[in-house]
């Protein structure tokens, strides 16, 4: 894969001129050369050492979310997660919308995942990765037509420096959202996702994955069960596509390889606990053996051991 550096400053000024806005008072910045000028507040913002955007918030800011509590919530999605969304595992689209024959998959990504990428309607659709670290999956979002905003809160790669809990973008901005990831990064997932759909365009569509029981790693704060996921996507007012175990990373693979034994290399640290892999599934085959529902039984031992969740949902 071609590892490109992220655009300077001034090339990815012009396709955003639009959206940018301050983070603290939601104004809009204008770009003063050296610095960005907040015409609401009048904070400035300025460009990193490495020529990174910075529009992360200088002060404390206020936000509210108003919380609502529907004590009946659990029993309706129980239906729900047996007819509609749980893909189990996550599988490809039958009709994907973009060709990525012959392209690298990121490593962060696998195929199934990219089969619900959506394609730009039009040149200059914007996207926003979300914690997008190195900027991985900007080859995989060009070549869906987007122009790629890579977005971070501290990584040195990322196109612009930005806060999740408050996006330095106008309302209705992006059409397709990635988020891989992230949402277990945030100290506030509830504040994070809602700004994640306030600057999405109605219908855009967000992607994303969350660590469920990966071990702690890079300041995760709060893991995601699937109810967890899907309570906290509708809570924010999205419409579900799919949610489900993302690919092949059982609990015992994402513990051997992040925290039993990190250093060695993948396969070998698979292959230590291959044995215990194999004696558990053997053990649920037997027990399945002598139930009648073997589908349902094989569904929630792959939720109950997932290391991570992936989830499509669209505004
Ligand atoms: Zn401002």
């Amino acid at each position: 894969m071609s590892m490109t550096s992220p655009p300077r400053v001034p090339e990815i000024l012009p396709n955003l001129g639009n959206i940018l806005r301050c983070p603290a008072c939601s104004g809009i910045v204008k770009n003063q050369g050296e610095t960005l000028d907040c015409q609401g507040c009048g904070e400035r913002y300025g460009i990193s050492p490495n020529g990174q955007l910075d529009l992360r918030l200088k002060k404390k800011k206020l936000s509210q979310l108003a919380l609502e509590t529907n004590s009946s919530f659990d029993s309706t999605y129980n239906l729900q997660i047996e007819d509609k969304y749980w893909i189990i595992p996550f599988s490809a689209r039958k009709n994907p919308e973009v060709d990525f024959t012959g392209l690298e998959v990121p490593v962060r990504l696998n195929p199934a995942q990219l089969s619900y990428f959506p394609k730009a309607r039009k040149a200059g659709s914007l996207m926003l990765d979300l914690g997008c670290g190195e900027e991985l999956h900007r080859q995989v979002c060009e070549h869906a037509g987007f122009a790629y905003v890579g977005l971070d809160i501290r990584h040195q790669k990322a196109g612009i420096l930005g806060d999740a809990h408050a996006l330095p973008f106008a309302d209705n901005s992006f059409d397709f959202v990635l988020a891989i990831a992230t949402l277990e990064h945030l100290r506030n997932p509830f504040l994070g996702i809602r700004e994640a759909r306030r600057v999405m365009k109605p219908g855009a569509r967000l992607l994303g994955t969350v660590a469920f029981l990966e071990p702690f790693h890079d300041l995760s704060y709060f893991h995601h069960s699937h109810h967890g996921v899907n309570y906290l996507l509708q809570d924010a007012g999205f419409k579900i596509m799919a949610i489900g175990p993302e690919g092949d990373w059982p609990v015992l693979r994402a513990l051997s390889e992040m925290i039993l034994f990190p250093k060695l290399p993948k396969k070998a640290a698979n292959i230590l606990v291959a044995p215990l892999h194999f004696l558990h599934r053997l053990w649920w085959k037997l027990g399945s053996a002598i139930s009648k529902s073997e589908t349902a039984q094989e569904r929630y031992r792959l939720l109950a051991t997932a290391g991570s969740l992936t989830f499509v949902v669209e505004k």
